[in-house]
């Protein structure tokens, strides 16, 4: 039997992703990369904007049409965020989808795919419980500690599709993370709508209670630290619980990475306030002034959206303002997008494309200009960089350093951790070179074996 599974979206789609092919490995299953050699097909998709959407809707076209050719010999399955909407429900049916499982019910894919013709929406309580086996071959990997979000930000369709937030016990996470270690992974990336409130009974406003015998999340970084992974990183920080617990956690930590993405989404108040966002500017630039205090070396990354509902030409200034005010090391930007069923569509009235479009594309320039400006800093120094693998530009290698800068090295060096001087620096990324970079470069003890890459874009 054999599986073609699609992945669209963030790390926690590629984890849940993980998950599944786990379970289906486990039935009998081998993978292809062609879904036209494929008796199943699984699409892990994405609604947190209109283009992943439209990508779906696409693919599910083109499986109708060869489960068609096929006269009915297919299975196909839709999961994930879409799946758990009234439009990806629309979409199951259109396109003869035989099995839907939202985000919270993949435990379910065995039974599913015995049954034939299936569907689940539930939010299933194992699923906190559930350890995917550590993935073949890889030197970085993904570790979900959370699930759902209680935050309420108006653009966002996260809380209908992903449900409440629900903190993983610390005893799962950390044998998870024992296992990883145990597999040769260099570095773990801890995974969450919001990590920071990870252990809270609910992390909005001002309600910040413990759950019973769980950590906070600043305890939990400090453990996962201890397990031996050299590199261990997070994602994403609400900044509403970026407190001084979790800065003091990363001082504290050698083996967590100083990079933070902690995200604005917007430089003005009025348009934060819109977003539900839950703090202002002040409080935001406050929490980057207290991390550069700590951590001066930190690299600092963040979202924004532009074109928000009722954005003026001087909010957005604003947004551009604070960018240059906290000299971001890398954005990711996005055009707002108008989602079903968040108060955001219900309620307020969206700019023209071509204005959104265009404040994109400034904000784009700015981001180049100002991580060109901050690479520009590293060259001259030493930088520890996780090699992945080969690059398309002939002769180097790529990995990523602990400040999450794309970096390549010249020559050829086995994947996994190396030191390096940096001796170039673009908008995007770091050259470095390598006193170990050769043809015939000693495999680093870290570098265990040929890898296959699961990391992915940040969203
Ligand atoms: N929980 C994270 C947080 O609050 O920062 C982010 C999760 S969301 C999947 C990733 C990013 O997508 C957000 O930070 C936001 O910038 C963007 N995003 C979410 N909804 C959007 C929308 N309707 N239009 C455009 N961008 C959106
Ligand atoms: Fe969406 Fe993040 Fe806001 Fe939650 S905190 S609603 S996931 S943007």
């Amino acid at each position: 039997m054999r599986a073609h599974v699609v992945t669209f979206g963030c790390q926690m789609n590629e984890y849940d992703t993980h998950a599944i092919q786990s379970e289906l490995a486990g039935i009998g299953y081998s993978f292809v990369d062609d879904y036209r050699e494929a008796d199943l097909v699984l699409v892990n998709t994405c609604a947190v904007r209109g283009k992943p959407v439209e990508k779906a809707q696409t693919l599910l076209g083109e499986l109708r049409k060869e489960k068609h050719r096929r006269r009915g010999a297919m299975t196909i399955g839709l999961m994930g965020c879409l799946a758990q909407l009234p439009e990806g429900r629309r979409m199951g049916e259109k396109f003869a989808v035989d099995i839907m499982l939202g985000p919270g019910a993949i435990t379910e894919i065995v039974p599913a795919i015995e049954r034939g013709k299936f569907q689940s929406f539930d939010f299933k309580n194992e699923l906190q419980f559930y350890t995917p086996p550590p993935p073949l071959d890889a030197v970085s990997a993904h570790l979900t500690i959370m699930r759902g979000c209680n935050h309420r930000c108006t653009y966002c369709i996260v809380p209908q599709t992903r449900g409440a937030e629900v903190s993983r016990p610390a005893t799962a996470i950390l044998n998870e993370a024992r296992a990883l270690a145990d597999a040769g992974v260099a570095e773990v990336t801890l995974l969450g709508q919001n990590v920071n409130s990870y252990g809270l009974a609910d992390g909005t406003g001002t309600r910040r209670a413990r759950l019973d015998g769980y950590p906070s999340f600043a305890e939990l970084l400090r453990m996962v630290g201890r397990v031996g992974i050299p590199r261990v990183r997070f994602v994403t920080s609400h900044p509403v619980n970026f407190d001084d617990e979790i800065i003091e956690a990363i001082v504290d930590t050698p083996a967590v990475c100083r990079y933070i993405h902690l995200p604005v989404q917007s430089g003005s108040n009025r348009i934060l306030k819109r977003m539900a966002r839950e703090y202002t500017r002040e409080f935001y630039l406050d929490r980057v002034r207290r991390l550069r205090e700590l951590l001066p070396d930190a690299t600092i990354s963040t979202d924004l959206i532009a074109g928000f509902p009722g954005e003026t030409e001087e909010d957005f200034e604003q947004t551009l303002a604070l960018y240059r005010e906290v000299r971001y090391d890398a954005a990711y930007m996005f055009i707002y997008s108008e989602r079903e069923g968040t108060p955001a569509a219900i309620h307020f009235e969206d700019v023209p494309r071509a204005v959104k479009t265009e404040r994109l594309g400034r904000l784009v320039e700015l981001q180049k200009e100002m991580s060109f400006a901050q690479n520009k800093q590293w060259v001259g120094r030493e930088v520890e960089v996780l090699v992945k693998g080969a690059t398309d530009e002939a002769g180097f290698v790529q990995g990523h350093t602990r400040g999450n800068h794309v970096t390549f090295i010249k020559g050829h060096l086995a994947p996994g951790i190396h030191r390096a001087t940096v001796v170039h620096a673009t908008p995007n990324r770091l050259y470095c070179e390598s006193p170990m970079s050769s043809v015939d470069s000693q495999e680093p003890a870290m570098a265990r074996r040929e890898l296959k890459v699961i990391s992915l874009p940040l969203a």
